[in-house]
């Protein structure tokens, strides 16, 4: 059924790049010979999902929605598909994303964006914006997406879905294709908060592939979904509001209300080191990307220039005509930073302030159990919004990077429309480790 939904409506929203109907097929069978034997199945056996196309698949080509990385198929899995892959998950197609993930609307791929189910004049979000698309139009149950700044939370809020951001090591990188390696983090966009639990459950397992690595630390988050939040301290930090639209902000404000009711207790502070935010996550993280980006030489992966001289233009042709425009920008922002006479101006400052975000919510925690902040301060983006000024775009991720810098664990969730009928979506951010808590809280609201 989803294979043949697949077949009649991607090409309306372009939310998969590749699809995988010999795989998922295959799996099927295996699925419906256990059944059919009698034995019991696991969660998320059996169920039709997708994997953001930088999520490395063994025989499966990879390409970050690149065309540097055409034609590069993985000799290995990304272990959170090697996990998948034992429940007998039925992988459907690899999704489209901003070009490496950089991006807010999906619009830097290689392919051409994906689109927005409630609306296709506008788009999905990004970069994880194939994921949901996919999801948001029934073109699959659930998918693994990456958030190094927002790239799940905000596509999720744009499609009307859930997506959780968990905390740093919570669950493997490894076989994540690296955009900036401090911040990246994978997990799942779903149609409810119950499901995010479920396939949270099933990918937050230690691997000793990747250095920083912990998985889930307490009991699966699902045992604790059904918790009164009773007495539960819900923060608000008056700068997470500052210059959001007042349609958002009233949606947030009925939320509080919600909450309220639900018996929790709502407390406000002040964090005035979110305002640095912004520059320091667009520092490190093309920064991060600028080295992360260096292993693309026409050598090791995918697309090779055709014609050269030496090495050196080859390297430097491959790399002018493989990466896009964004890409290149940041490589040359991260550069710059990196260099020897700006390290201290830029990077180190930077990281200086990192530290001190990270205190800002370490204190904040001490106040209260769970955050509650818009997760964009707008809706879906009408389709070439992004084009005009990359600025004015990265000025929209303020509310999704303060928990990527701090290494936390948010999930964002639907609560409301605006006037065109668009979702509108809040986050809620955990202390370290603390899915249960913020799950447990989204559950009860939902
Ligand atoms: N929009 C942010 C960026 O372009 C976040 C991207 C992401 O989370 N991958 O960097």
């Amino acid at each position: 059924t989803y294979l043949e939904a697949m077949d009649k409506e991607n090409q309306k929203i372009n939310a998969y790049v590749r699809s995988t109907p010999e795989v998922a097929i295959e799996t099927a069978k295996r699925v419906d010979q256990k059944i059919a034997s009698g034995e019991p199945l696991l969660p998320l056996e059996g169920i039709p999902m997708t994997l953001k196309d930088n999520i490395s698949t063994k025989g499966i080509e990879t390409t970050c929605c690149s065309k540097i990385l055409k034609g590069y198929t993985p000799i290995y899995n990304a272990t959170v598909w090697d996990l998948l892959q034992k429940q007998n998950a039925v992988l459907l197609g690899k999704t489209n994303m901003d070009e490496f993930a950089m991006g807010s609307s999906c619009e830097t791929s290689c392919f051409g964006g994906a689109l927005n189910p409630h609306d296709t004049s506008r788009v999905a979000g990004g970069s994880s914006g194939g994921v949901a698309s996919a999801v948001g139009g029934n073109l699959a149950v659930y998918g693994l997406g990456s958030d190094t700044g927002g790239s799940i939370r905000q596509p999720a809020s744009f499609c009307g879905l859930t997506g959780l951001k968990p905390t740093y090591g919570a669950v493997s990188r490894y076989g994540l294709i690296a955009y900036a390696s401090s911040f990246d983090q994978i997990g799942p966009i779903t149609q409810s908060v119950e499901d995010a639990a479920i396939v949270y459950d099933a990918i937050s397992v230690y691997d000793e592939k990747d250095s920083t690595s912990r998985g889930k630390v307490g009991a699966p988050v699902c045992e604790t979904l059904k918790n009164s939040i009773k007495g539960r301290k819900i923060g608000i930090a008056k700068e997470y509001f500052d210059g959001i639209r007042d349609d958002v902000n009233k949606a947030i404000q009925n939320a509080i209300q919600v909450y309220e009711s639900l018996g929790a207790q709502i407390v406000y502070f002040d964090m005035p080191s979110l305002k640095y935010s912004l520059p320091v996550y667009y520092i490190l993280a093309c920064a991060e990307a600028s080295s992360n980006l260096g292993r693309y030489d026409g050598i090791r992966y995918g697309y090779k220039t055709g014609h050269y001289a030496d090495r050196n233009e080859m390297v430097c042709k491959t790399r002018s005509e493989g990466f896009g425009k964004e890409v290149k920008r940041r490589i040359l922002l991260g550069t710059y930073v990196l260099s020897a006479g700006y390290y201290d101006a830029y990077y180190k400052k930077a990281q200086n302030l990192r530290g001190e975000l990270v205190k800002a919510f370490e204190d904040a925690f001490q106040k209260c159990d769970v955050m509650l902040a818009p997760t964009v301060p707008m809706t879906a983006f009408p389709l070439n919004f992004t084009a005009k000024d990359a600025v004015e775009t990265y000025l929209t991720d303020i509310c999704t990077v303060p928990v990527n810098i701090a290494g936390l664990p948010a999930v964002s969730l639907p609560c409301g429309f605006d006037a065109a009928g668009l979702p509108i979506g809040m986050q809620l951010i955990g202390n370290r480790f603390c899915e249960a808590t913020i799950l447990n809280a989204a559950h009860q609201y939902e």
